[in-house]
């Protein structure tokens, strides 16, 4: 069995390139030409410049505009939903091999079952410019038609089908407001000393019934982010959305334990099993558009607010490439969303990159910008 640092799977961010199908602003638009040429086969994408030349790009994945949600979710984000449950066998069996070692002191066997029964965490995020289709990709409820449903909702069926116990979600936005209970605002990220592990206080915490009641939550979410943009004189692309799923499982479970070693699982002073709880969370994480805000002709609390969502954007890249150069160092300290982030991203942790572009010659600068970070995660 392989330790989860060598898993394969987890060790970079891997990222997919999208193509928003064309709108009616591109159809009316007399200079349009598409400045985007996909070859999925290859896995390349092409931005042309002009009628002489183009750039060429390779990522993960890359799909065209007809690609479906269902292809979209399988290939980006159920690895990383996988991922959530995949640590106990491996862990445990890494376990075993450390107990039947004769230098193991108590202590360190301790150590050891408490580092192994936190899960794998997981990341999925949405970048790109404003209209190209993030928020299409990850929160579509697909309520008239199923098929559209995006990643956020595909992802909790199956967690909810993988799980007989408790999920909690809570979705907030990079002020940090609690978009499920949104009187709370400024709510505070705190970090556990010892664990490492990233909370927000405070925040509503909801356990998932099933999947009707968590596709109400969402559109309460929706709503809410919507009135607070609202009110805010703002877009909800100023804000970032973010889904946390909070995974708690025994691992009685037999899904979650091999059961031919299933005698063998410790026992404190009690006879109950020491490894009970295994925890494990994911991030979906709808991103600010991408687009420099400062072109766009902001003033006063608008400029402040251009200001953070670029700091939070950059401080992301940042990450994301330190990640991708294998840094010993991951600067997740210079913003909230990166300080959100920081136990949900890189280790063993699996984290997707979605990037959405459009196909519009005008809005060919921002999809430079846009693929070129994504080529820096990669
Ligand atoms: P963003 O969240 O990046 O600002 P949206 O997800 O709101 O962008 O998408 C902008 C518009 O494009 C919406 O009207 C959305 O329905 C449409 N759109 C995006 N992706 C697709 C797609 N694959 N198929 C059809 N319409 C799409
Ligand atoms: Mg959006």
């Amino acid at each position: 069995s392989l330790p989860l640092e060598d898993d394969p799977e987890s060790e970079r961010v891997r990222v997919a390139v999208k193509l928003r199908p064309k709108n009616a602003e591109d159809l009316a638009d007399s200079d349009y030409f598409d400045c985007v040429e996909l070859q999925p086969e290859l896995k390349r994408l092409k931005l042309r410049k002009n009628n002489w030349s183009s750039e060429s790009y390779r990522f993960d994945e890359v799909f065209t505009e007809s690609a479906s949600q269902r292809r979209i979710y399988e290939v980006v984000a159920k690895p990383v939903v996988e991922g959530l449950f995949m640590g106990v066998s491996q862990d445990m069996r890494r376990f075993y091999g450390f107990t039947l070692s004769e230098t193991a002191s108590v202590l360190k066997l301790l150590e050891m079952i408490l580092s192994v029964l936190d899960g794998c965490n997981g990341t999925v995020m949405a970048y790109g410019q404003t209209g190209t289709g993030k928020t299409y990709t990850l929160g579509r409820l697909g309520k008239g038609d199923e098929s559209e449903r995006g990643i956020m909702v595909r992802a909790m069926e199956d967690i909810l089908a993988g799980t007989s116990t408790s999920d909690s979600v809570e979705l907030y936005m990079e002020s940090i407001q609690d978009l499920l209970a949104p009187e709370k605002i400024n709510i505070p990220i705190v970090e556990d000393a010892k664990t490492g592990e990233v909370s927000v206080t405070g925040a509503e915490i909801v356990k998932i019934r099933n999947l009707g009641h968590f596709l109400q939550l969402l559109q309460v979410g929706e709503a809410n982010r919507h009135a607070a943009n609202t009110k805010m004189n703002t877009e909800s692309s100023r804000s970032h959305a973010i889904l946390m799923v909070h995974i708690r499982r025994s691992a009685q479970e037999k899904e979650d334990i091999d059961v031919s070693q299933q005698k063998e699982i410790p026992t404190d002073r009690h006879g109950h099993h020491v490894a009970t709880i295994r925890k494990s969370k994911l991030l979906l994480v709808d991103l600010a558009g991408s687009e420099r805000l400062d072109k766009s002709g902001s003033e006063g609390h608008l400029l402040e607010e251009a200001k953070f969502i670029n700091l939070s954007l950059t401080s992301l890249g940042k990450c994301i490439n330190a990640l991708a150069e294998n840094s010993p160092h991951i600067p997740t300290r210079d913003s909230k969303l990166t300080r959100l982030l920081r136990d949900s991203f890189g280790g063993s942790a699996r984290t997707s990159l979605i990037i959405t572009i459009g196909p519009s010659s005008r809005h060919r600068a921002e999809t430079a910008s846009t693929i070129m970070f994504g080529q820096r995660a990669m």
